[in-house]
């Protein structure tokens, strides 16, 4: 258990509420590259930007608009539970999303569950993309999804003032794709929806792949030869311990060295340098100069250190990690009557808060109460 190195807040794991709530999964991993920490500060500074208390800057902000879902995707859901947390209204997000964009977050990806589904998205985008950051620049705007509904989306979003999207695909071939969504006809959807965005200028457009072996690690060839034809960057995913089932083992997870080694020897590469600290993908562009990839490796090369994001759930609760064992109650505080200013220094606290790191492979790790759909990813 992480020990705080201020006073928990009454809604974090304080002394009186140290049970964890999450699942034991004592599994072992290869052990995670993880930097060392500056010192932690004495207080969390009150202006721009928001720090934590290990001297990360945060400034990426993950927003679930809903948990529910149109696909189930065998790796993520069980097929059996719907959506588990209520939803803001759409101008409570924003006045959410404006309070972390005056305290320095500059990015701002909105996601679910499936964002596309949520009535009101196009406004909401349309006022996040008039505001601006702290600094008085446009926020950059993204945001991911499966696609399913995105050929009729993409121009309205782009001209709503979306920068960027991310599709979620995990495999190029149709049959292993609808076996994973256990959606018929939703590989065809989303190929659709992936060329409109690309028509509507949502560029770059980035392809999310979740890789598990013995589901969809045959795919790896295929993805590859896809990012160059379909003029996208691919970014493999290593598969989490955030499903709502018990799926995930160790040999489960494709790493980032076995990607690397296939794509490699189908079509030679070379790393490209990251273009900030906090870039969670490690980049690589083929040999002949067309197209690239990336490798997200949560589990087996942690970036923590270099970690910039928190994450604001359907619900309002903000989430310092995607492991968190706690949660912070700021939707809570809003209906409660706090103004701005009561809200802010919530949200200043809790985010110097943020968890040094993860511990996945480690002995009494915990599986977070919540899975990845319902937390937003
Ligand atoms: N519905 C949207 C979508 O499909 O992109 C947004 C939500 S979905 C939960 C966000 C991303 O999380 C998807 O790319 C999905 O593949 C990924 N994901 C889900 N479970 C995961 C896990 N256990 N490990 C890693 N990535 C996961």
């Amino acid at each position: 258990m992480l020990s705080l190195p201020f006073p928990p807040h009454r809604d974090a794991a304080g002394p009186f509420n140290r049970q964890p709530k999450g699942i034991r999964l004592n599994l072992p991993m290869a052990t995670p590259f993880l930097p060392a920490f500056p010192a932690p500060a004495t207080d969390p500074p009150v202006h721009p930007p928001l720090r934590d208390s290990h001297g990360r800057v945060i400034h990426d902000l993950r927003v679930s608009i809903t948990d529910r879902c149109n696909y189930k995707c065998v790796y993520c859901r069980t097929g059996e539970m719907g959506a588990q947390y209520p939803e803001l209204v759409i101008d409570e997000y924003f006045r959410l999303i404006k309070l972390f964009a005056g305290l320095g977050i500059t990015k701002v990806r909105l996601t679910g569950g499936e964002p596309l589904l949520r009535r009101g998205l196009l406004e909401l985008v349309g006022e996040l993309s008039r505001l601006r950051t702290a600094e008085g620049k446009p926020l950059d705007l993204a945001l991911t999804t499966n696609g399913h509904l995105l050929e009729s989306l993409a121009q309205p979003l782009k001209d709503a003032g979306l920068n960027r999207i991310t599709v979620s695909m995990d495999a190029v071939d149709a049959a292993t794709f609808e076996r994973i969504t256990r959606v018929p006809g939703s590989f065809a959807r989303v190929l659709a929806g992936i060329r409109a965005a690309r028509a509507a200028g949502l560029a770059p457009l980035k392809i999310n792949c979740v890789l598990l072996r013995g589901f969809n690690d045959d795919q790896i060839e295929g993805f590859a030869r896809f990012a160059r034809e379909e003029n996208v960057v691919v970014r493999f995913i290593e598969f989490m311990p955030l499903e709502e089932g018990r799926l995930w083992t160790p040999e489960i997870v494709v790493t980032l060295r076995e990607i690397l080694d296939r794509v490699g020897r189908a079509l030679p590469l070379t790393e490209v340098p990251p273009r900030e600290a906090s870039e969670t993908a490690r980049r690589y562009r083929f040999l002949d100069g067309v197209g690239e990839i990336g490798i997200i490796a949560p589990v087996s090369q942690a970036f923590c250190g270099a970690c910039s994001r928190v994450r604001l759930t359907s619900d309002g609760k903000i989430r310092t990690c995607l492991f968190s064992q706690v949660e912070h109650d700021l939707y809570g505080r809003l209906r409660a009557g706090a103004g701005d200013d009561e809200l802010r220094a919530y949200i200043i606290r809790t985010v110097y808060g943020k968890e040094a790191r993860h511990h996945i492979g480690e002995p009494g790790f915990l599986k977070p109460s919540r899975s990845m759909v319902h937390i937003g990813g």
